[in-house]
C-alpha cells in the first residue's frame, strides 16, 4: 500500500511501509553508502519492498534509511515507461568494489538484463556516495558522475530526514 502525492504533471511521490524508513540506532560497520535505486518494468514499488527485505536480512549490510519513491519520466531513451526511483542509505564493512559486485548480484537476482544504455530495467542499483571516497576506476566512478543533475536522485535524496 502506497500513498500517492502528485507534485506536477511529470512527477509524483509514493510513501509506504518501507519507503521512507529510518532505523533508530546503528552498528559499527565502517562505511556509509548512499545507493540510488531505480526501475521501470513491472510492479516496481512491490519489487522495492522485496529489495528492502533482501538488504535488511543480509548480514554484511545494515540498512539505515530509505527515502520516498519518486515517479519521473525517462531520459535518454524516451519511449519507455516512467521510472520509479528511491535512495537507500546503508552501512557496510565491504570495500567499494566488493560492494558494487554485491549490488550487481542483487540486480541479477531481481531479474536485471543488460541490453543498451538507458534501456528499461527491472532494478538499477547505483552507488551515489561511498563514505567521502573519490573513486575513478574502469568499473566504478564515485560519487556517481550525474547525481546532482538528476531529479531521480536529488528529489529522493533531499527528502531524507538527516
Ligand atoms: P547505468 O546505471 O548508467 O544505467 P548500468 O546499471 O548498466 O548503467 O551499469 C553499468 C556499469 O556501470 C556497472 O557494471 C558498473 O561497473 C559501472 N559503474 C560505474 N560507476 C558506478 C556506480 N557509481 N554505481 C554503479 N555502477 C557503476
Ligand atoms: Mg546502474
Amino acid at each position: 500500500m502506497y500513498i500517492k502525492h502528485t507534485l506536477n504533471k511529470r512527477l509524483s511521490t509514493f510513501k509506504g511501509m518501507c519507503f521512507p524508513y529510518k532505523k533508530k540506532s546503528s552498528t559499527t560497520f565502517r562505511y556509509e553508502a548512499v545507493v540510488g535505486v531505480g526501475g521501470n518494468i513491472g510492479d516496481v514499488k512491490r519489487r522495492f519492498n522485496h529489495l528492502f527485505y533482501e538488504l535488511k536480512t543480509y548480514a554484511r549490510v545494515e540498512l539505515l534509511e530509505t527515502s520516498l519513491i519518486l515517479k519521473n519520466p525517462p531520459f535518454g531513451f524516451k519511449t519507455q515507461d516512467d521510472f520509479f526511483n528511491s535512495i537507500i542509505v546503508l552501512k557496510t564493512n565491504m570495500q567499494a568494489h566488493t560492494f558494487l559486485n554485491y549490488l550487481l548480484r542483487v540486480e541479477k537476482k531481481f531479474g536485471r538484463r543488460r541490453s543498451f544504455a538507458n534501456a528499461p530495467r527491472t532494478l538499477d542499483l547505483d552507488i551515489i556516495f561511498f563514505d567521502s571516497k573519490i573513486i575513478n576506476t574502469k568499473k566504478l566512478t564515485v560519487p556517481h558522475p550525474f547525481w546532482s543533475k538528476r531529479e531521480s536522485v536529488v528529489i529522493p535524496l533531499s527528502s531524507l530526514n538527516r
